[in-house]
């Protein structure tokens, strides 16, 4: 037994139930939960989250405080919770979720989730098995992914500015906002476009001005319309832009 700290609330027990649990309620904080579900994420240094403080604190602040966490899961193929069976409380309402892309994939949870980060250990895994699945991520506000395969070269460039493009560069993008990171590369909705030109400037400007010309190269002006990015604007079926009908490239 440790003496009572002089930190303790000794009334505490003493005040009436509706106040104690007006207290538990306040207490919620965010989290970033970290959720592990085999050996790999131990190479990126990360463990585990423990479980919400107010989960463990008593009895009494378990019971009520239950309420406002999800117990989520990792799902076999059949969609049953993995044996043994493991779970993660997370507060969807203030709960910032972090976990490797391929756990993502049997994550029991992917439509409640808010704010994504996701660590990308294989580029060609993300693209074939994790992307199609954000379709089900109805309540995503903001996706972070982590790019952790390799150096930004070519092949980086061309995925993320794709992933990126087919979702932002459009009249109805994604309703949520997306940042890719490579250590100190950040490709974002914002730079997505000089991020391209960049790319495409250091990558076939010079093959394509030494086979046809300078008339190819790509203007750095955002206005531009021989702005020769890889993919074009998208309008929606809704959308009453003035240069939705006309042809691109005049
Ligand atoms: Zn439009």
């Amino acid at each position: 037994m440790t003496e009572p700290t002089s930190s303790s609330f000794h009334p505490f027990p003493r005040l009436p139930l509706e106040i104690r649990q007006q207290i538990w309620e306040l207490s919620i904080a965010p989290r970033e939960v970290v959720i592990v579900s085999n050996d790999k994420f131990v190479r990126h240094g990360r463990q585990a989250s423990p479980p919400p403080p107010l989960l463990v604190a008593s009895g009494e602040s378990r019971s009520y405080c239950q309420r406002f966490y999800t117990k989520t899961y990792h799902l076999d193929d059949s969609g049953n919770p993995r044996e043994p069976v493991k779970y993660t409380w997370i507060n969807f309402a203030f709960d910032e979720v972090y976990m490797l892309d391929l756990d993502f994939v049997n994550f029991s949870a992917i439509a409640l989730v808010r704010w994504l980060t996701l660590v990308s250990p294989d580029g060609d895994y993300f693209f074939y098995h994790v992307q199609s699945l954000l379709r089900d991520a109805k309540a995503l506000e903001a996706l972070t992914i982590i790019d952790a395969e390799g150096g930004p070269d070519i092949s980086w460039y061309i995925g993320w500015s794709d992933f990126m493009e087919m979702r932002y560069l459009r009249c109805n993008p994604v309703p949520y906002y997306t940042k890719i990171v490579y250590g100190d590369v950040v490709l974002t909705p914002e730079n997505m476009v000089q991020f391209e030109r960049a790319w495409y400037k250091t990558q076939w400007e010079p093959e394509l001005e030494e086979e046809y010309g300078s008339h190819l190269a790509m203007s750095d002006d955002d206005a531009d319309p021989r702005d020769s990015r890889r993919r074009r604007w998208q309008h929606s079926k809704e959308c009453t832009c003035p240069q939705k009908s006309r042809p691109r490239n005049m």
